[in-house]
Parts: structure tokens; sequence; C-alpha cells
């Protein structure tokens, strides 16, 4: 990006800290409006996790009706409706579109950019913040506040401070913190009296303590077509056995489920269906119906149809039930004791952040005026399928509303298309990657 422009002094100054997803939506905006915008990220390079969830396929956002969409937000829901209402799945899917994007709708519902990367898209929109003189400064980690108030930053010539008429911070979660986003903007907030309720992960695997032979022979398995359920939750999808519990799309989904009962419990029991598509009897007559003499791992793969790791998790629970009825519940209903979430290291996604009791409704700090916050950093959560991208959006457009209304340079024409990113394309086939 052009090195210059961001110091156009006729221009309002904006410093956004954090090139992800939600500091360049904002960065887009107040560009286009006229203001010099300086991007600082403390990698080498912007957006890598953006990058990364676009390594197995970038799901943008979902093309479900807006009620259900804003009720994955849980109890943030009703927070963060007006700035999706302002950036909604529809907008975002133009605006990826209109980065040269051809959008996909997945018979799940989910909304990805045809060639399923990033990497595309990102360069376009890098190419177009370029055009509109945004600069970037990568290698500069965000330290602070001077006491005159400007922004203390490390880079690679060493310490220097920033003054701007306006800030936004867009930092992120702390999940795979070798990306960039690692939490410690918590810590600077906390000092300036900012409420943070506690990073925890979320869309995270679970902890089980699989025995060293199961682990040995099982840990990277697929469990295909099952469904998991933690009390009166259930989600069908799969999963992956790994050393430490299990990963994958159904646990992401139950996660936030299985991390409050686990807070309050220590454990959580959560109940594997091996077959959900069978039910119990018709199960137990197949079990029933099998050849007299037949091994047991027979029985398992033919009358049950379960692959080998499944059956590998039905013996890891303990000594086969001979009666088919009994054996066919435990199929039906495995129970795992959960010992713990997986590490925030190795969620998709942060739960907690800065609380919205500490800004006001332009995302603006109030111990901080003229300091706007936006994407992930913020106290929400939700599950996997589109809906934390599409929030960091919104809110990063939301942020940049906020910082032109606050410098008096107006709004943006509000978006009159539909709410909805589109109808099924009609593609074939399911689109099953689930971590996203
Ligand atoms: C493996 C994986 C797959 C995913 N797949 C999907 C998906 O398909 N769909 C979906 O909706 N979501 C997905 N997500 C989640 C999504 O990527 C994030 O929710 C989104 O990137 C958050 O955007 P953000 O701009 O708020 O923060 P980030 O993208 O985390 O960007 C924050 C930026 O701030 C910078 N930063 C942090 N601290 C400092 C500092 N002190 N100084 C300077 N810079 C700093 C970081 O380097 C980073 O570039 C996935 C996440 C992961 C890990």
């Amino acid at each position: 990006m052009t090195p210059e422009a961001g110091d156009d002094s006729r221009n309002p100054r904006i410093a956004i800290v954090g090139a992800g997803p939600a500091g360049l939506m904002a960065a887009e905006l107040l560009a286009s409006a006229g203001c010099a915008v300086t991007l600082y990220d403390r990698m080498p390079s912007p957006a890598r996790k953006f990058l990364i969830a676009g390594r197995g396929g970038l799901n943008l956002t979902h093309s479900e009706p807006r009620a259900p969409f804003l009720a994955r937000y849980g109890t943030a829901a009703d927070w963060l409706a007006p700035f999706i209402d302002a950036f909604p799945p529809a907008r975002l899917r133009a605006w990826a579109e209109g980065l040269g994007e051809p959008i996909f709708v997945g018979s799940s519902g989910r909304v990805f950019p045809r060639s399923f990367k990033a990497s595309p898209l990102l360069r376009a929109w890098l190419a177009r913040l370029d055009g509109l003189g945004v600069v970037l400064k990568s290698r500069h980690r965000w330290l602070g506040w001077n006491r005159e108030g400007a922004l203390r930053l490390a880079g690679p010539e060493g310490e220097m401070e920033v003054a701007a008429d306006a800030v936004l911070l867009a930092l992120g979660g702390a999940s795979w913190p070798r990306l960039g986003s690692d939490g410690g903007w918590a810590d600077l907030l906390g000092e300036q009296g900012v409420a943070i309720a506690p990073l925890r992960p979320a869309n995270s695997g679970v902890r089980i303590d699989w025995s060293a032979p199961f682990r040995a022979r099982f840990a990277g398995a697929p469990l295909k077509r099952i469904a998991l359920s933690v009390g009166e939750a259930r989600v069908r999808g799969e999963a992956m056995i790994d050393g430490a519990g299990l990963e994958g799309g159904a646990v992401y989904a139950l996660s936030a489920t299985l991390r409050e009962a686990i807070a309050v419990h220590g454990t959580a029991i959560l109940h594997i269906d091996l077959r959900p598509d069978v039910a119990a009897d018709a199960l137990a007559a197949r079990l029933a119906a099998s050849r007299k003499g037949e091994s047991t791992s027979n029985r398992l793969r033919k009358a049950a149809g379960l692959a080998p790791a499944a059956a590998g998790l039905l013996r890891e629970a303990g000594p086969l039930p001979a009666d088919p009825a009994v054996l066919a519940h435990l199929i039906k209903a495995l129970p795992l004791a959960a010992t713990g979430m997986a590490g925030l290291e190795r969620a998709i996604s942060t739960a907690g952040g800065v609380t919205r009791a500490m800004i006001d409704d332009q995302l603006m700090l109030k111990a901080r005026p003229g300091v706007f916050v936006a994407g992930e950093m913020l106290d929400w959560e939700a599950p996997t399928g589109g809906y934390l991208l599409q929030a960091s959006f919104a809110t990063g457009h939301a942020a940049a509303c906020g910082i032109l209304a606050r410098l008096g340079l107006g709004r943006p024409e509000p978006w009159s298309g539909r709410w909805e990113a589109g109808e099924a394309a009609g593609v074939a086939g399911e689109w099953s990657r689930d971590d996203g």
C-alpha cells in the first residue's frame, strides 16, 4: 500500500490497530469517506486468521432468515442486531461479489466464495484499499497510550507514538494466537478501567481421557454422520478423534453448552449417537439377526454399520453388552465424560471480550472517547456457519460509521437491498466443512 497517503494532513487522521476483517472493513469505509487511514498490525502481513479461515473453505456468512440468524448470537443478539441490520448478509455477499468473487450458497445454507478460498478476495480487497490510499504498517504492535493520549506502538524502528483524530481497535479474540490476535489487549484495556469478560475458547474441542491403546489406534480418525448431545441440545454432524479428546463441527456446535456445564460441574456427559439415521429397535433387530458365532467386530461392522473408530469408541466405554437391545441402546447413546475444553490456542473463536456496558451504541469506548472497538474482541460468541465473520465485518462497518458521525462526516447510504444472502444456488451435494 502507498506509504504517504495516510499522512495527508488535510483529512481526518484515523489509526486502526488490527488488520483483520473488522479493521479492514472499517478502513475501506473510512478511506472511501475521505479519511487518511493508517492500519497497524503486529504481524508481517494482514488478515492471517482470515486466510486460515479460507484454508478449508471460507464460510463468509449464512443465508438463513433474519430471526434464526440473529438468534445464533444468543444473549448478544439484541446488541448486535442494529450492526448486522446495517450490514446484513446480503450486503456482505454484494461486497464480495464487488471484489470479483462470485458467491455460492451451499445446500446447508452456508455462503462461500466460489473459489472457497480467502486469498483471492483478500488480494482484491488489499488492492482496493491501496487505491483508496490506506497505509498499512505491519510489524507494529500496540502497547497502549502515552500520557497525552497518543497510541504507543512498537515497530521495527523502535517505539513510536501516534496521534489520531479517532482510533479503532480491531484486535481480534485470543484463539490461534500465532496468527496475531493473542488477547494481549485485555490487560491494556483493563488498566483503563474497561471491563472485559474473561476470554475463553469457543467453537473448540473437548478433552476426553482416552486409554493409551485407543489413543494410539484412533487419534486422527473421523466419526462421520453422528449426532452428539449434551442435556437437551443435540447436533448432527461430524467429529474427529484426536489425542486429547474430540474436535470437529458437531463438537464445536455444542462447545458453549459443554464449556458452561464443565465450569459448573467439572465434567460434562456428552452422548454420541453412532447411528442417528437408524432407530434403536431396528438396530437391535439387525444385531439380533446376525449369524450365530459371528465375531463381535463383524456384528458391529455388518449389522450395525459401524466404522472401526466407532466400534473402538464403543469398546472404550467398557465390555460390550451381549443383549442386542442393550447394545443398540449404547450405540444410540454412548456416554463420554468430557473433562475440559481444548485450549484457546486451538479454538476457532473466543468467547468474552469488551463488555457492552463499556461502549456506546456507536461502538465507542465510554472510558476513552474517540476510541472505537470492533470484531471478535467484543463480548459475543456464535457457532460456526459464517456468523463469526458476519459479525466481525458488521461491527467493523458500524465502528467506521460511528467514527464518521463523531467527526461530523455524515453517514454512508443505508443498505436498501434484502437482508438474507440469497437462495441456495442448487449446487448438488452438501458442502460438509464444519469448522468456521
Ligand atoms: C481455523 C479457523 C477457521 C475459521 N473459519 C471461519 C469461517 O469459515 N467463517 C467464519 O465466519 N469465521 C471463521 N473463523 C473465525 C474468523 O476468522 C474470526 O472470527 C475473524 O477473523 C475475526 O475478525 P477480527 O477482525 O475481529 O479479528 P482477527 O481476524 O483476529 O484480526 C485481528 C488482528 O489484530 C492484530 N493484533 C492483535 N493484537 C495486536 C496488537 N497488540 N498490536 C497490533 N496488532 C494486533 C492481529 O495480528 C490480527 O491481524 C475461523 C477461525 C479460525 C481460527
